[in-house]
Order: C-alpha cells, then structure tokens, then sequence
C-alpha cells in the first residue's frame, strides 16, 4: 500500500461527524469527483466514484445516517488504459434535487442551475471546513511518501473548488498554492511542516506519526551530513592554508635564508616547515616561550608579507634594519 492509498484509507475510516460537517463532505465529494450531472428540467444524476471501497462506503453510511438515503454501490473495471477498478456511489434520482438544496448547490443563475461551490454558509463553521478539505482529499488527493520528498496536492476540476480549498486550509494557516495542470486546478503544499499540518488537520494521525518519523530521521541525517560537509571543507581550508604557508618558508628560506630573519620569524618558520599538519595552537607549544595562536597567526601572517615582498621586489625591513635583498 501506498503512503497516500493509507492516509485515505484512515481518513475514510474517521467517525463522521455532525450534520454540518457532513453536509460540508458530501458536497466537497460530489464536485470533486464530478458526480452531478443534468438531466434536464430539475434532474440531476448524483455520484461518488472513487478508487477505493472505504471511500464510498463513507459516503454511503453518511447519506444513509444523515437523510436516510440509501445509494447504491456498484464497481466499475478498469478501461483499456487504466486498469484500476473503481467503485461508484449512485444517489437514486428522486433524491438528488432535495439533496443539492440541502448541500448549498443549487444556484438558478449557474449553469444547469448549479453552483461552482456550496453556498458560504456550508463552510462556515470552522470543522466544516476541515471536512470540506477532507472529502476533497479523498477524491482527487495525493501526498507523497516523506522518504521521497514533501508534496500534497489536491487535483480538483474547477479553479473556484480549488480556492475554496485552499481558503479552508488559509484558516488553519496552512498557505496552499494553486497551479494549473492539465484541465485540473492542483492546490499543493511542498513545505514539510504544512504537510504535516494538513494531515493533521484532516485527522490522518497515524499517517502523521509515519511522516514525520521519516521527516525527523531525515532532518537528522541532513545535519550530520552538513555537519560533515562543513568539517571536511574545515579541514581542507586549514591544509591549503597550511601548504600556502610552507611554501612561502621555502620561499623565503631560498630567495634571503631563513637565518636573516628575526629569531621570532626564523622559529616560527623552523616550527610551521617541520609540522605542516599542525594546528596553529599547537605550533604555538612548540615555541619557545610558547605562543597563543593569535600569535602563531600573527608570525606566519608577516612570513606570508615577506614572501609576497621578495617575490614583487619590494624593499623588505626585518626588525627595523634593512634586509639586503641580494646577499
Ligand atoms: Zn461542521
């Protein structure tokens, strides 16, 4: 099974809730899966198809429990292209008309006379928004496994049903967007967090435990491995900065010889050319009297003068003498 067929099937299996919520799921459900058609002068043919049994099943208990309607389950088989069976909830016709009333979808200036989206008054509460979004989930939602990445979607067939999603996720704060694909309105969420959010919200708790320990050991292992990264760059900084200096020493030591330089310099040289893989507070031990590594530091920055001196030519002052150049 995969992750998004478990998270639908947890929410499929949810108690429903109050009237009000139902009514918010039924008509989320019904335009999501596109299930109202127009069969002239006030008829209508109602639906809910979806790829799995406890879907519909939802549904069928809800319509049952709620307005003592009973629908009729039947599966359908997959076509030549697709060859998943899906399973189809049919509202009987002498229903449907009451139905539409009672789930805020008829609007007599819509086409066929139905609305977009349910009247405002059918998302209004705060839980009938979590609903709306839930039954929209379990027809056109996906989320992918945490292991693979961080994408929710929503894939629904009109840009108003796909705002109205996204405006009952607003509420919770959860910031969805919106895109367009194919003849679809895809509202999606890619931040770990909101995803979590979401799942939590539609009420996929176990789903929620599985996403975010794979979302906990990933974030670890990231910060290992940035931990890594940046240990292993370290190290390569202070080896380059290290072969940097041992080759102005050679420098120096060929073009004026180490024993022109001060005593301080001319050890310092001794001790950074005998131990390049030395740290600089470790150098510093090496001296005496020992030094700090603010000290090293300072030393090996005036060898690195002095090589770059000699190698342009300039005039070089040792300890306040003159250097000759050329000996
Ligand atoms: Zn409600």
């Amino acid at each position: 099974m995969s992750f998004a067929s478990d998270v639908r099937g947890e929410l499929a299996r949810l108690k429903t809730e109050d009237l009000c919520c139902a009514r918010s799921e039924l008509a989320a459900a019904l335009l999501a899966s596109g299930g109202i058609a127009w069969r002239g002068r006030s008829r209508y043919a109602l639906s809910i198809t979806a790829s799995d049994a406890a879907t519909v099943r939802r549904f069928f208990g809800m319509l049952k429990r709620h307005w003592g309607i009973t629908g009729q389950i039947r599966a359908l088989s997959g076509d030549a292209l697709n060859n998943q069976v899906r399973y189809q909830l049919a509202i009987p016709e002498e229903a449907s008309l009451g139905l539409l009333q009672a789930l805020g979808l008829l609007d007599e200036n819509g086409l066929f006379g139905l609305a977009e989206v349910p009247k405002p008054e059918i998302t209004g509460y705060a839980c009938c928004k979590k609903a709306f979004v839930r039954a929209a989930f379990l027809m056109c939602g996906a989320v992918m496994p945490p292991d693979r990445g961080y994408h929710f979607e929503i894939a629904l067939p009109k840009q108003s049903l796909a705002e109205r999603v996204a405006e009952c996720l607003g509420y919770y704060e959860i910031v969805a967007r919106i895109t367009g694909r194919k003849n679809r309105f895809v509202v999606y969420l890619k931040r770990a967090e909101d995803i979590s959010d979401a799942l939590t919200l539609l009420g996929a708790s176990s789903a929620v435990l599985a996403f975010e320990n794979v979302r906990v050991r990933k974030e670890v292992s990231n910060q290992v491995n940035r931990q890594m990264n940046f240990d292993a760059s370290n190290i390569n900084r202070v080896v380059e900065a290290a072969e940097a200096q041992i080759r102005d020493i050679r420098y120096i030591d060929s073009e004026l010889g180490l024993e022109k330089l001060p005593a301080s310099l001319r050890d310092m040289a001794y001790v950074r050319a005998n131990n390049p893989e030395m740290a600089l507070s470790s150098l510093g031990e090496l001296m005496t009297p020992p030094l700090g590594k603010s000290g090293v530091n300072a030393r090996l920055r005036r060898l690195t003068e002095i090589a770059d001196k000699l190698r342009s030519g300039e005039e070089i002052r040792l300890g306040g003498r003159r250097a000759p150049k050329d000996d």
